[in-house]
């Protein structure tokens, strides 16, 4: 075979990434997908772009130059996993299959255990930046064995979204599942970016009524600043365009229920498993679920909201606390979303730089953001950083946005204009920064009701209160319960 890599998988994420691969230097690419009309279009469309097409495994596997490289992109679950076998079938120990769609990170660890016998590499990865990344440079995530990456490094390299300091977004995330767990939080932290801005958009239409193509100014204002972002950056766009039918606002016509794909609750799912408090990625989760509760909605339009009025007196004031209370927010679900890595690593056996992960996070994908090279200094200057919201930058930049986010927490409230992720949010940074929690009154609970017992502040050891005997305390062991 002549090839240097395979893709199979030639729907819209496989023919981009395809050409992504031909474009440059030194790339020779065998392409195959299971339907060979698919095949067709793709290569009568891009001669320029000199694909291998085969229109079976035999001729596809082939094609391929040894070490076999091949990426599939295809739908996740059991059309991965049928792929998978008819590659396996006919690859040879030192061949390298590349997963490059959004499979479910636990699937990537069966699938790396169940290839790892046959000396074939597996190599789960995170593909990052929709059909545009795919086409001009995605942020990537692969895992698998580190040996595979000697390979599949210089490959990616070439095809990865370039951050502005000339570096590729790409690197050895960690072994079998690590680089589908890393991205499986970007898009939980997706979920609770994309809901910050709606709410900070609906704050400021309803405080100070301006119209949408007004606050699309307002993102396009922050963008020049600490907030600068995709995500804000396609806020403007979004809110300036009109519908074409009706003349309105775009963002009016649109159904207001958000649809999810599920990537967003695997991270709040795996953070329930792990412990973590994710709590701003879960209320973004749970708002687009709100949304979609029709039914329910329109049973609970007449249940009543605060009396009064409500209205905002100094607009500029108020949108200013409203960037604050954002920016803060957003510091808190980066943080959040960086603890479930640190978890997820501790519990898979991963040796996550975290560091790497925000730098790769730069560019490609649709979190990318300014802010990510302050969570790569961060972990720079203290590699074994307890939590983001604590490092020097980010307790500033906390400190500096904390009375207006409070502001922007209790006008929401009052008002009756829901905002999950900001309130959590804060409410999770107090709860952090908090001396004494109420926990010790649910200790007190737990060992009334299921002598789950609990521990002092002024002694070591392990006690329970006989609740219904004379409510005496006793030491008690912890391997009694
Ligand atoms: P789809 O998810 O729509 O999947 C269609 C492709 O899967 C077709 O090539 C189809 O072949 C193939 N396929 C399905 N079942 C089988 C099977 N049993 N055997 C062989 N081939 C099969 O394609 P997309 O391009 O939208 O996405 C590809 C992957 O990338 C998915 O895992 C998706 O989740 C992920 N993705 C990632 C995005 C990102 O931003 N990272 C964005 C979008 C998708 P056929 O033509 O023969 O039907």
């Amino acid at each position: 075979g002549t090839a240097n890599i395979g893709v199979v998988g030639l729907a819209v994420m496989g023919s981009n990434l395809a050409r992504n691969l031909a474009s440059r230097e030194g790339n020779t690419v065998a392409v195959f997908n299971r339907s060979p009309e698919r095949t067709q279009t793709l290569v009568t469309e891009h001669p320029e772009a000199g694909f291998v097409a085969s229109e079976g495994y035999d001729e596809f596997v082939a094609s391929l130059a040894k070490p076999r490289t091949a990426i599939i992109m295809v739908q996740a679950g059991t059309g991965t996993d049928a792929v998978i076998s008819d590659l396996v079938q006919r690859f040879e120990p030192g061949d390298i299959i590349v997963d490059g769609g959004n499979a479910n990170f636990h699937d990537t660890i069966r699938r790396e255990a169940d290839i790892k016998p046959t000396g074939i590499h597996f190599v789960g990865m995170g593909v990052s930046g929709g059909e545009e990344g795919a086409l001009n440079g995605p942020s990537l995530m692969p895992g698998g064995a580190a040996e595979s990456y000697e390979t599949l490094g210089p490959i990616l390299q070439t095809i990865a979204a370039v951050a502005p300091d000339g570096e590729p977004c790409v690197t050895h995330v960690g072994t079998d599942g690590a680089g589908h767990f890393v991205k499986m939080v970007h898009n939980g932290i997706e979920y609770a970016d994309m809901q910050l801005i709606a709410e900070a958009y609906d704050l400021i239409r309803q405080g100070t009524g301006r119209s949408p193509a007004e606050i699309a100014d307002v993102f396009a204002e922050w963008n020049t600043g600490e907030l600068e972002s995709y995500l804000i950056e396609i806020t403007a766009e979004v809110l300036r365009q009109t519908d074409a039918a009706t003349g309105r606002p775009l963002v009016d016509v649109i159904l207001d229920e958000a649809g999810a794909k599920g990537t967003g609750a695997w991270t709040v799912q795996n953070a329930l498993d792990l412990g973590v408090p994710t709590s701003g990625i879960a209320e973004a989760v749970f708002a687009r679920s709100l949304s979609s509760k029709r039914g329910q909605r329109e049973a609970a339009a007449d249940l009543p909201g605060p009396s009064g009025e409500w209205k905002v007196d100094d607009a500029d004031a108020f949108i200013e606390d409203v960037r604050r209370a954002l920016y803060a927010s957003k510091i808190i679900a980066y943080s959040q979303g960086f603890d479930e890595i640190v978890a997820g690593a501790e519990q898979f056996g991963w040796d996550i730089h975290k560091g790497d992960i925000a730098k790769i996070w730069r560019a490609g994908c649709i979190i990318r953001a300014r802010f990510l090279n302050r969570i790569a200094d961060a972990y720079a200057e203290d590699p074994s950083l307890v939590a983001l919201v604590v490092a020097p930058y980010f307790r500033d930049a906390v400190a500096g946005a904390q009375e207006s986010w409070r502001r922007i927490a209790a006008i929401a409230a009052q008002a009756g204009i829901p905002t999950p992720a900001f309130a959590s949010s804060l409410a999770y940074y107090d709860g952090l920064r908090a001396e004494r929690l109420p926990a010790a009154l649910i200790q007190g609970q737990r060992d009334y009701f299921g002598a789950h017992t609990y521990q002092r502040v002024d002694q070591p050891g392990v006690f329970h209160t006989l609740w219904s005997g004379d409510r005496s305390e006793i030491e008690t062991t912890p391997s009694s319960h």
